[in-house]
């Protein structure tokens, strides 16, 4: 059977042709009401859908000689056969307009078409009528049959698709849109904020450590109190930039020989007291190989600053998240191409379902937030960001109740830190 003597087997394939990576509604409609006329040997067919309003009809598709001029038509629910079809969600046949008022005149007037018979269905989705089929016409003066309505209904079936198709494609596509302007909005109120705070944050540092020096003990609790918040809130704001300037492209990284065990050993030791408040008992280990110096072999082409904030946040989680009396285990190791450090403790650890998402800006553990730990979500999302900079890796395994272990590798040839940063960060 060829094109010609099948219909619907044309149909299809126009169907597919128009069902590309995205729908093509418009040319998808014309096929439909082109099948629609020649299954029932009509002049011309049309679909109509509700507008915005609802208040009228609009034409969707109908023969494209007269497209641009229907398109523009607004077709009254109360005059016209579609929207009677459309109000009364039955089909509806007229073989003479002539003895039915139904028929809207206007149509004709714009179309150039003079009606003589119609048949409408109505396009249901889900139960309720989105819209119209009309066919108009038939060839001979013949009348519309059970047939003719029948496949128009099928049609109708394959419209209804197409349009539910096509408004999700536009919902989806406005959704994107707003989402792209709320992460912009989300950028631009980072960048402002931590902007404008970072001024006057220095400020209150100053004041109050000079008043510290000034006053010597007098008032001293509260002058420390003072100035280890407004430390805690200049770090946040940090940590807010630090994303943000990743994010945007406008980190750089300052690439030297570093050492990582030194540079281990110093961000640690800078926690002893804060682990010895607690009764935590952190400890580095280094894992060195006897046949190279220590210094040597633990050595990346690195931006210190920036493995430092990493790895700070992965101690301060790590001591946060570790009740009294536990322990934090820092290793460094040289593995083949890379340098690996880990953090590991023995705390509350992490419940299973929220490990996929601990590494996104913002998330923070639900029942953790119940032990008021001040933090915002973003310490490891800078850490991956700092890390993944230098072409690294950062991961997390965590069993809850029992502790975690955030590792991370460097890579220790200078060429595949270039090689990874330079298209980005150039
Ligand atoms: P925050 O600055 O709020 O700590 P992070 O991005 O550093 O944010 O961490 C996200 C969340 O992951 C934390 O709120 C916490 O719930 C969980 N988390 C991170 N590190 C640990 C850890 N060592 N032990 C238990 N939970 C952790």
């Amino acid at each position: 059977m060829n094109e010609q003597t099948n219909p619907i087997g044309h149909l299809l394939v126009e169907i597919t042709r128009h069902l590309g990576p995205t729908l093509d509604e418009e040319a998808f409609l014309q096929s439909i009401i082109a099948v629609a006329s020649e299954l029932t040997n009509s002049e011309a067919a049309s679909i109509l859908v509700s507008d915005e309003e609802g208040g009228h009809l609009r034409f969707a598709a109908a023969p494209w000689f007269h497209h641009e001029a229907l398109r523009k038509l607004e077709v009254p629910l109360d005059r016209s056969a579609a929207g009677w079809v459309f109000t009364h969600a039955e089909p509806l046949v007229i073989q003479d307009v002539a003895q039915d008022r139904r028929h809207y005149k206007t149509i004709d007037e714009v179309s150039g078409i003079q009606t003589r018979s119609i048949l409408a269905v109505p396009i249901f989705f889900r139960g309720k009528v989105i819209g119209v089929l009309e066919v108009i016409n038939k060839e001979g003066g013949a009348e519309y049959a059970e047939e003719d309505i029948a496949a128009l209904e099928t049609l109708a079936m394959l419209a209804a698709m197409a349009l539910y198709i096509a408004s999700l494609e536009r919902r989806l596509t406005r959704m994107s849109q707003q989402l792209a302007e709320l992460d912009q909005m989300k950028a631009d109120f980072i960048a402002i904020a931590s902007h404008e705070l970072r001024t006057p944050l220095g400020l209150i540092l100053g004041h109050a450590t000079f008043l510290r020096e000034m006053l010597g003990e007098a008032h001293r609790e509260q002058l420390d109190t003072i100035i280890r918040n407004a430390e805690r809130l200049k770090e946040i704001v940090e940590s807010l930039s630090n994303v943000e300037n990743v994010q945007s492209g406008m980190a750089r990284l300052r690439l030297r020989e570093i050492s990582i065990a030194r540079l281990v050993e110093e961000v640690a030791s800078s926690f002893q007291k804060e682990a010895q408040r607690k009764h935590i008992t952190l400890r580095v280990k280094i894992h060195a190989d006897e046949n190279v110096p220590k210094e040597e072999h633990l050595t990346v082409n690195g931006d210190a600053e920036k493995i430092a904030i990493a790895l700070s946040n992965l101690i301060d989680n790590a001591i946060t998240f570790t009740n009294e009396g536990g322990h934090v285990a820092i290793a460094v190791e040289r593995i083949p191409d890379y340098v690996k450090v880990s953090v590991t403790d023995d705390g509350i650890g992490i419940p299973a379902k929220d490990m996929p998402r601990i590494f996104e800006r913002f998330y923070q553990v639900e029942s953790h937030l119940t032990r008021r730990h001040g933090g915002m979500g973003l310490g490891l999302s800078v850490a991956k960001a700092m890390i993944e900079m230098h072409g690294g890796r950062i991961w997390a395994e965590s069993v809850e109740g029992k502790g975690s272990t955030f590792t991370f590798l460097l890579p220790l040839s200078a060429e595949q830190t270039a090689a990874t940063t330079s298209p980005f960060f150039p």
